[in-house]
């Protein structure tokens, strides 16, 4: 029996925590999970990370390939050795590449649990390599954060790093749970850290979320999908009573008076106040009244908006007022504040944690399908020809009639369960059946 290894690593979740794993290993096998017991702040996994062993040896866990055997949907499957898998996926896209063009093999990759080596780099690489691919493009999690930043500061990187928050007077987790989704390295411990050096803690979910019993004082419940008419309304308090930073607006933004006119009711004849808010929100307009004159005049005070919210229709709307009221209230740029565009940010942003695990090592080579169209300045990650992740299965259904770059035959699966992740499976499903060929 060999001795025991301890092989320090990290937690692949997508939930960006990044945490450290200690895993103690005997003759091949994982024995145990450890996690950090160092210095604080520690990257401490919770329970999930920790429990990694069960999944490596999870029963039912896919182990070797298969292929399929009966009609497609049929879910019959028989095991296969490696080579011949690789062979039959190398053959299968080539036929396809020489047959159709290399646009019509699809690569639908998003970033479920990754490595930086284990990732849908090596697949992007590789099919860049053998001519190229249709890339999908934007976010099926968070498009609506992603919009509102981009179009209101020109980055979605903008959110201050988790131990700006000991800074924070006043935190308002708005849709945000970091409790159960971590969102980011050490979130719940800075969280805690604030709460103990005095912060106060406001939670505006309509749940009672792990994270509202943990670090709030005070929650309040809102109807699910209303989160706009209440940012509205607290705006609307907060022009009424002039309690809005008009210096740092007139310095650093642009379109207040209009907006100003839209909530105050001079656009559209409908002052948007916390009665108005009140029965769409179910949140009382004395509570939002009060949350709105607590947000003004406590500073720095960081509106930390969850992603949820956002997954709603119009849920760009949502973001894009969480951002206005963080302005209104010069909370951007400053210590202790937050740009209130998403509550995710510093998970990619900056110091003290500049990568994590979503970012791909592997060198990328340039698609060829995409060097004929010059990059925009459109949204996210957009670049003609690539088809938005809402509109695969349209694309593929519909090909070049559809107005689509190309006809899609092949369809390459990483990181995703694509039947089940994004809108509309029974168009997908539909969609998966004209396929000549797929591989997950
Ligand atoms: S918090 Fe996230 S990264 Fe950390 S152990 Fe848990 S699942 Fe893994």
């Amino acid at each position: 029996m060999q001795d025991e290894k301890v092989i320090p690593t990290m937690c692949a979740s997508h939930c960006g925590g990044a945490c450290l794993l200690k895993v103690h290993v005997r003759d091949g096998i994982i024995t145990r999970i450890e996690t950090d017991d160092g210095e604080e702040p520690q990257l401490r996994g919770c329970l999930r990370g920790r429990a990694y062993r069960q999944r490596v040896y999870a029963p039912d866990r896919l182990l070797y390939p298969l292929k399929r055997v009966g009609q497609r949907g049929e879910g019959k499957f028989e095991r296969i050795s490696w080579d011949e898998a690789l062979d039959t996926t190398a053959r299968e896209l080539l036929r396809v590449r020489d047959t159709y063009g290399p646009a019509s093999i699809i690569l639908a990759q998003m970033t479920g649990d990754v490595c930086s080596l284990n990732n849908f780099g090596a697949m992007d690489r590789l099919l860049s390599m053998a001519g190229g691919y249709t890339s999908p493009w934007g976010v099926t999690s968070f498009q609506g954060g992603v919009y509102a930043s981009l179009v209101t500061y020109g980055t979605w990187f903008c959110s201050n790093t988790r131990d700006d928050l000991l800074n924070s007077r006043l935190i308002i987790m708005w849709g945000w749970d970091p409790a159960s989704t971590v969102t980011g390295p050490n979130t719940c411990w800075y969280l805690a850290q604030a709460r103990e050096a005095g912060a106060r803690i406001i939670c505006v979910d309509p749940r009672y979320t792990d994270s509202a019993a943990t670090f709030a004082h005070q929650w309040i419940p809102i109807r699910p999908g209303t989160d706009t008419a209440m940012l509205l309304a607290m705006a609307h308090v907060m022009i009424r009573e002039k309690l809005h930073d008009q210096a740092f607006l007139s310095t650093y933004t642009v379109g207040f008076d209009r907006f100003s006119d839209y909530v105050m009711g001079a656009e559209d004849g409908l002052p948007k106040t916390p009665r108005w808010a009140e029965p769409i929100t179910g949140v009382p307009a004395a509570t939002i009244e009060q949350l709105a004159r607590e947000y003004a005049t406590t500073r720095p005070a960081a509106l930390m908006t969850g992603i949820a919210p956002g997954r709603t229709a119009y849920g760009e709307q949502y973001h894009r007022a969480a951002i206005t009221l963080a302005a209104m209230t010069g909370n951007v740029g400053v210590h202790g504040g937050d740009a209130g565009a998403r509550a995710w940010e510093s998970v990619m942003g900056g110091f003290p944690y500049p990568v994590n695990s979503m970012i791909s090592a592997i060198p990328r080579v340039s698609n060829p399908v995409e060097k004929a169209f010059p990059r925009t300045a459109g949204p996210l990650f957009y670049r003609r020809p690539r088809i938005h992740f809402s509109r695969l299965a349209d694309a593929i259904l519909k090909g070049k009639a559809g107005g689509y770059h190309a006809d899609y035959k092949a369809l390459v699966v990483a990181q995703c369960n694509y039947l089940v992740q994004f809108p509309n499976s029974n168009k997908i499903a539909r969609a998966l059946m004209s396929l000549e060929f797929m591989v997950l």
